[in-house]
């Protein structure tokens, strides 16, 4: 049974008004879906996300769009076995969708947690440090990121209809942005299903995804300068996208991920008895037949030395050999079909334009045998490995989108390099070597073509997570022929999804603007001390003056003797009279920040629960004996944490000397409770 797979448009689900078009299973050739967008209110769609989803998201903080990304993964985790269902349909095996679902859930999961320790409990992203632009430091800069009103729209490729979109929701969700997400109609149903789940589950503030099945219609024309457009797909669709008259002309974000002609490459220092080797030709295989190929990070050019050529073909193809292809349900089938019979006639054409300078040493593109399906009915196609002809162009240029790689042959390592090139920007490169030196001249020479590079060897592999995965923490994406854009990359795919501005204002303003407190702005400073103070009941710019201190000869021997610090600079006169920038003993700095301490501490039990490190520590004047120092110590920035009683403080330290100059300047990190004492 089938049916017509719907949108989720302005808070409801739109079944189109015709029929629409078959979608096919790819293994049987069944009818699975119908899917159509005709009669869909695209300029509903966009209105319902810029006045309902977008503020929504807007009034909650990073944390709590972070929580809500976080309650999400685990639902979808708990309807797992509904989605790899489906996901059979598109030709995928239990490897290929777990990828795929357990790859999408995985990335919610990791946004959630960049979201909470890495962005503020707030809404707005500081950049940087503040710039001093005046002499007295009355007239500062500080960048900011804000969220913009407008909706990211995500159109997807077929090959990863969950990952796909999750992967773009989570950074976009997490910068208070609603998505409307568009899925390729090949597999958009499994795309449909999750959508489903999402909108039942409640968790995220409606309006916050909205879902086109069918056509993008009209959809771009409904945007404008606070909107953007992340796609995934063909060269092809990229230059219709980017030539759109929103794009041209009213300052539509584009981000495209296009076709990728990633390479692997063996170093010049592997024998077939390094263990890197086998790494070399697994991975390849591995990239070659997960999703039968259809992914855009794997592997299409295979470069090794001449004299490897032989070895690699042999151990690539005796692997090949053993790879079973068929139905995604059967037992034991390690290769499912490509997701559509067009799809096939698509890489049968790339072959062809291959063996122009290549020859086939593995697989015959026009038969395959196949367990447990019809191979005509089906879109299988056998793996496919090519064995490139000295000069070669067509491996350079065509990407068959499906189980093909072409074996390449490089002289010298700067070969290898201009070889890489010809890809004109990848996604991802592989390099396969044990030398450091190799190392370092190959990824330096491959980096400016390539958005990620993994180079493996013995001491990484048993951890890799492989030549073809974006990791959520990376940056997923690449130059030139790539596209040009950037996803992921943990919070800097957040950030993309912001705008950047430069504040001009005095340091109140600043504190009052960025809710951080700023050096120069006003600080408050009372009889109750500020650790005695609760979140609750802690304010920006709280203060402590502390008494000045003496640091005596004594203090430093002591510290020398006491910590086993005995620099000479701290204890042999002579020499240290000697060294150019302090001309006689100085303290140890850590005996300055030690002292401060004991100078701010309130030492009570109170809501200052720990100090869990310092940030950006700098000596500044050296501390001789007989100097007196006193400390400043700020409340900078407070961040609640959602998930305990307690959040984090930042403190502003400044030690100066008895000539009011900065001694040493730091950030105070501590967990302080919500309130004291603490409720039971
Ligand atoms: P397409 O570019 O044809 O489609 C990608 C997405 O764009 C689909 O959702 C498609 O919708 C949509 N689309 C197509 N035309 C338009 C348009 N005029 N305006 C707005 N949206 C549009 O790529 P495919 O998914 O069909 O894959 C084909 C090729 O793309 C592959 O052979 C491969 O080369 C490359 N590819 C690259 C990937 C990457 O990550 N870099 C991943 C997957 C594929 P619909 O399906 O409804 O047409």
């Amino acid at each position: 049974m089938s049916a017509l797979v719907e949108s989720y448009v302005a808070g409801g689900w739109f079944r189109a008004v015709d029929e629409g078009e078959a979608v096919l299973d790819a293994a049987t050739g069944e009818v699975v879906a119908w899917v159509s967008s005709r009669g869909l209110d695209y300029g509903a769609m966009v209105t319902h996300a810029h006045e309902v989803g977008g503020p929504a998201i807007r009034s909650l903080t990073f944390h709590e769009r972070a929580g809500l990304l976080k309650a999400l993964a685990k639902h979808l985790g708990g309807a797992k076995d509904e989605l790899y269902a489906l996901s059979l349909r598109t030709g995928a095996t239990q490897r290929d969708s777990m990828v795929d679902i357990d790859g999408g859930i995985g990335t919610l999961f990791s946004y959630a947690s960049k979201g909470t320790r890495e962005l503020p409990n707030d809404t707005v992203f500081l950049d940087g440090a503040t710039e001093r632009l005046g002499r007295e430091g009355r007239f500062l800069g500080q960048h900011v990121y804000t969220s913009r009103p407008g909706v990211a729209v995500q159109i997807n490729a077929f090959n990863f209809p969950v990952w796909g979109m999750l992967e773009k929701l989570a950074p976009a969700f997490l910068a208070g942005l609603p998505s409307i997400v568009k899925p390729a109609s090949q597999t958009g149903y499994l795309t449909e299903a999750v959508v489903r789940l999402v909108v039942d589950s409640g968790i995220l503030p409606e309006g916050s995804l909205q879902l086109v099945s069918g056509s993008a219609g009209t959809l771009l024309d409904e945007l404008g300068e606070q909107d953007s457009v992340a796609f995934t797909g063909s060269a092809h669709t990229a230059g219709i996208l980017r030539s759109h008259p929103s794009v041209l002309h009213r300052g539509v974000r584009l981000g495209v991920e296009a076709d990728s002609l990633n390479c692997s490459i063996l170093g010049p220092d592997v024998t077939t008895d390094d263990p890197e080797f086998e790494l070399f030709v697994k991975g390849v295989v591995t990239e070659m037949t997960v999703k039968a190929g259809q992914k855009c990070t794997a592997i299409r050019r295979t470069l090794v030395p001449e004299a490897m050529a032989d070895a690699v073909v042999e151990a690539i193809t005796g692997r090949l050999a053993k790879v079973t292809v068929g139905n995604p349900a059967a037992e034991g089938v390690r290769m499912g079909p490509l997701a559509s019979l067009a799809q096939r006639q698509e890489v049968r054409k790339a072959i062809e334009a291959l063996r122009n300078s290549a020859d086939v040493v593995f697989g015959d593109p026009d038969s395959v045998e196949v367990v447990d399906a019809d191979p005509e009915r089906g879109a299988f196609i056998s793996p496919v490995l090519l064995r490139a002809r000295p000069g070669a162009v067509e491996p350079h240029d065509v990407e068959a989108f499906g189980p093909v790689s072409t074996v390449l042959t490089y002289g010298s390592v700067d070969e290898a390099i201009a070889l890489a090139a010809r890809g004109r920007g990848s996604l991802v490169g592989s390099l396969v070597t044990h030398d450091p030196d190799v190392a370092r001249q190959v990824t330096l020479g491959l980096a400016p073509w390539h958005g990620r590079i993994l180079v493996l060897d013995r001491d990484d592999a048993p951890e890799s997570t492989g030549h073809g995965s974006p990791l959520p923490m990376l940056v997923h994406g690449g130059p030139g022929r790539a596209g040009g854009g950037e996803e992921l990359g943990g919070v800097r795919g957040v950030l993309h999804h912001m705008q950047r501005t430069a504040i001009q204002a005095s340091p109140d303003m600043l504190t009052a603007i960025t809710g951080r407190w700023t050096t120069g702005s006003q600080r408050t400073v009372e009889d109750v001390h500020p650790f005695r103070k609760s979140l609750a009941e802690l304010r920006i710019g709280d203060s402590i003056e502390s008494a000045p201190r003496q640091v005596t000869l004594a203090d430093i021997d002591h510290f020398a003797e006491f910590t086993g610090d005995t620099f000479y600079a701290h204890t042999d006169p002579e020499a240290a009279a000697a060294n150019p920038l302090f001309g006689g003993i100085v303290a140890h700095g850590y005996l300055v920040v030690s002292l401060a301490a004991g100078l701010f501490v309130q030492p009570d039990p109170g809501p200052v629960l720990a100090n869990f490190g310092v940030d950006n520590l700098r000596f500044l004047t050296p501390v001789k004996a007989d100097d007196t120092i006193r400390v400043t110590l700020t409340v900078k920035q407070i961040t609640p944490r959602s998930s305990a009683d307690y959040g984090e403080v930042r403190w502003d330290a400044v030690v100066t000397n008895q000539d009011d100059q900065p001694v040493a300047t730091y950030d105070v990190l501590t967990l302080v409770a919500k309130t004291w004492p603490q409720e039971a």
